[in-house]
């Protein structure tokens, strides 16, 4: 391990810009173009038979397992993470159920963090009543996942920074666990985004990111991917279907689960929609550090107003994970959470605001804000709320690009 520096990888912009030309694009074009074909035709059967058998590299046969222009995009993003491949899917969702479905058997245990994106939580649901257990821990300290562990247990999942409530898991030291005991360590990368962390520099095997948010940042598609690193070892682990061992160990994950997911439930990328993602993640390195710079400012200004009871905002020394976010995150990214003091009126306030846009969704570039418990965790009930440690005075702001001043000026009059 080197020094915190070389930890933080890489800046992903010339990597992200130049991406296409490197992989190759017909006519010397500059972006890869949107291939809307389904069917590919060979000139020679044996040509036909190996895309099949998988040994015509970069061979396509029906683009519900892909197409050239997600190729193209899953490229970018495996750039972007350091990895050795991706597999895009038409959301986020898709990208997480597939990794949990397809990788996962029934009789099967696996470790979560509590503090998750409301959906996967209820993922988690569908996937109990499939007799796949999860166990929720608070993995801030990975003391508690060791202790949730079980004989059956093959994989662990966090989010690097949660979704409202900004908590960050223990990430090294839970991918030292995972090391030791073998098991797969799935890290959701979307709310730091590769531009600002990469779970691979904790020892993830597998990283998700939906691409829907700050990766495309224009909030005009809907993606997902899932990038395996390479550190994880597929050769020991029990549940690739015999059909994908043949092929190189190190591609048995991500085969699995372009065949299972992509092949047998068909959550594919549009190519219409991975050209969009692409064009956007063209600025994903610029948009990070202006929308992060911008978070920063805000939650310094919120901290410091009276109307405001609590900011949760990773760079905040006030963070309980501060020193965390410190050592593995380039910048702390543009998702905060705010309560307001007891007896405001969060509605009002909220109404008085101009420039941020009442509406849920988060990594746009503009700023959204909602209030979290009656919206985003309404269905959830007060109970899961609690557990998740969700105020009812919680609002969720997803910081976008405009000017720092403004937005300052704007929640300054709403909270005056
Ligand atoms: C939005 C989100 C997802 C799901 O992504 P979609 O593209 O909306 O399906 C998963 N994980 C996290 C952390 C998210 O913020």
């Amino acid at each position: 391990m080197g020094n915190a520096e070389d930890k933080k990888g890489p800046l992903p912009a010339s990597a992200t810009v130049h991406a296409d030309r490197r992989f190759g694009v017909e006519h010397g074009g500059i972006h890869k173009p949107i291939h809307t074909s389904v069917q590919y035709g060979f000139d020679r059967v044996e040509d036909l038979i190996g895309v099949f058998q998988g040994t015509f590299k970069g061979g396509f046969n029906y683009a519900r397992q892909g197409t050239p222009t997600s190729a193209a995009l899953e490229n970018k993003i495996t750039l972007l993470e350091g990895g050795i491949g991706t597999v895009s899917f038409s959301t986020g969702m898709a990208a997480l159920t597939a990794i949990f479905l397809t990788l996962l058997r029934a009789g099967d245990h696996m470790v979560s963090s509590q503090f998750v994106f409301g959906n996967t939580n209820s993922l988690f649901g569908t996937m109990g009543d499939l007799g796949i257990a999860v166990s929720k821990v608070d993995a801030c300290a990975v003391d508690n996942v060791r202790a949730a562990l079980r004989p059956n247990t093959r994989m662990v999942f966090v989010e690097t920074v949660a979704n409202p409530g900004t908590q960050i898991p223990d990430l090294e030291a839970i991918g030292d666990l995972c090391r030791e005991r073998g098991m797969l360590y799935v890290v959701d990368n979307t709310i730091t985004s590769p531009a600002l962390f990469q779970p691979k520099t904790v020892g993830a095997g597998l990283v998700v990111n939906s691409l829907t948010k700050t990766i495309a940042g224009h909030g005009a598609a809907l993606g997902g991917a899932v990038t395996d690193t390479g550190l994880f070892d597929w050769a020991a682990y029990p549940n690739i279907s015999p059909s994908y061992r043949s092929v190189d160990p190190r591609q048995q994950g991500l085969q699995q689960l372009r065949k299972k997911a992509l092949r047998d439930m068909g959550a594919t990328l549009s190519p219409e929609q991975a050209h969009r993602i692409s064009l956007g993640a063209e600025t994903l390195a610029l948009r990070v550090a202006q929308t992060s710079a911008t978070a920063l400012s805000l939650a310094r200004f919120l901290q410091s107003h009276p109307a405001v009871a609590a900011v949760h905002y990773p760079m905040l020394e006030s963070h309980p994970q501060h020193a965390m976010a410190m050592r593995h995150f380039k910048a702390g990214s543009w998702l905060m959470a705010f309560e307001l003091r007891e007896g405001l009126d969060m509605q009002a306030t909220l109404n008085r605001l101009q420039l941020p846009i009442k509406a849920t969704g988060l990594g746009d570039n503009r700023t959204l804000i909602i209030p979290v418990a009656p919206t985003i965790f309404w269905e959830a009930g007060p109970a899961v709320r609690a557990q998740m440690g969700i105020a009812d005075g919680l609002v969720r702001v997803s910081v976008g690009l405009e000017a720092a001043d403004e937005l300052i000026a704007d929640f300054g009059q709403a909270l005056a």
